[in-house]
């Protein structure tokens, strides 16, 4: 009977698609990151950037910032002054 080997067929293909599935959150929940020391660009002192904000960045495909959370704020100020 080819139906049985069909579904069985079927069945391992579904489940090879849920081990794919998993493994990209797995990963990421995993992977923890490092808070990385930084100098500023704009001011040279060091800051911080935290595990939880460089996943932030990440997730969003950016990439962590050259400059510290005052700065930042300052040039967005800037920005939307003018
Ligand atoms: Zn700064």
């Amino acid at each position: 009977m080819s139906f049985g080997d069909e579904e069985r067929r079927k069945e391992w293909r579904r489940k090879k698609e849920e081990v794919n599935n998993d493994l990209p959150t797995r990963t990421s929940i995993v992977m923890p990151y490092i808070p990385i020391e930084k100098n500023c660009a704009d001011c040279a002192r060091i800051f911080e950037i935290s595990s939880g904000e460089q996943d932030f960045f990440r997730r969003k495909g950016l990439d962590v910032p050259r400059r510290c959370k005052e700065c930042r704020i300052k040039r967005k100020e800037i920005r939307e002054k003018n």
